[in-house]
């Protein structure tokens, strides 16, 4: 009998690390990532635009997994699922959704299903040769693990196939056009490349579908690939960030682009006074 494969969710209740961690750990802001990950504050509120992404995602994988079952791209349910979904998360949601002034329930609920229509009409997507949605993937870490073992773990959105090899697919919402380089130098290939390494020795790229909120949107398709060498500088990320960790070497990043709608600004403002586990003791003791 085949053991079955644990879910994102299962894998995210034991110690690990994921792209996610740790792009907000070198890229956003090390104070953040300790007092989600670490200290485990409560967030007072989601922005609009995470909750966006998380439901465009959920929706696309709706859409794909029939395709994969060998049917026809439901547009129609998948707009309808968005919407659903969306207005649910927003107005029943454990955590209060934060919007923008210029953001409604309605307005991006609009937004969203016109961008999933542009997506699921273009003709990249529909021609892809695809082999798996949603695959789970977790591979260990051993050089970054310290104390316990600290899997990488994550989750393809689409794995398509072509004459040439496989191409990891990871769909993207964003304000405007991806700039030239980003896919390149982005920490998310290397990551999914690096764990696809220890599966498949098939040749593998990875591909960001990119799909804009603009009154028009656009669909670009963004292909990169990763070799050993950036592997090995993943690697050794990995471990100075586990060393930093332990030393509990945690700063706020004030010129991050998360301040304005970060979850522990709160936290953050009298983290200097208090340093944050004082407070996140009292706040658990409360
Ligand atoms: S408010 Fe800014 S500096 Fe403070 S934790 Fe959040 S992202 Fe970091």
């Amino acid at each position: 009998m085949n053991t079955p494969v644990p879910t994102l969710a299962e894998l995210r209740k034991k110690p690990h690390w994921s792209f996610s961690a740790l792009n907000t750990f070198l890229n956003t802001c090390s104070l953040q990532w300790a007092f989600r990950y670490v200290w485990k504050l409560p967030s007072v509120s989601t922005p609009a635009a995470l909750v966006f992404g998380g439901v465009f995602h959920s929706a696309c994988t709706f859409a794909f997994r029939a395709r994969l079952a060998g049917r026809d791209l439901p547009v129609t349910p998948a707009l309808d699922l968005f919407g659903d979904l969306f207005g649910q998360e927003c107005r029943t949601g454990e955590i209060p959704v934060q919007f923008r002034e210029d953001e409604t329930v309605d307005a991006l609920i609009r937004q969203g299903q016109g961008m999933l229509q542009t997506l699921l009409a273009d003709p990249v997507c529909r021609a892809d040769r695809i082999v798996a949605v949603g695959e789970v993937f977790q591979v260990p870490l051993p050089h970054a693990s310290g104390t316990e073992p600290k899997p990488l773990i994550g989750e393809y959105d689409l794995v398509v196939q072509d004459a040439e090899g496989c191409t990891i697919v990871d769909w993207k919402t964003a304000a405007r056009r991806w700039p030239e380089g980003k896919a390149d130098s982005d920490l998310q290939p290397t990551c999914y490349l690096y764990a696809r390494s220890f599966a498949d020795d098939t040749p593998t790229r990875f591909r960001f579908d990119v799909v804009t909120k603009t009154a028009k949107p656009t669909v670009t398709h963004l292909e990169t690939v990763r070799n050993e060498d950036r592997f090995l500088r993943l690697e050794a990320l990995l471990q100075v960030v586990t060393a930093m960790v332990k030393a509990e070497h945690f700063l706020p990043s004030e010129q991050s682009w998360s301040c304005s709608d970060c979850q522990y600004a709160e936290a953050c403002n009298t983290w200097h006074r208090n340093r944050a586990r004082v407070s996140v003791t009292s706040n658990r003791a409360a």
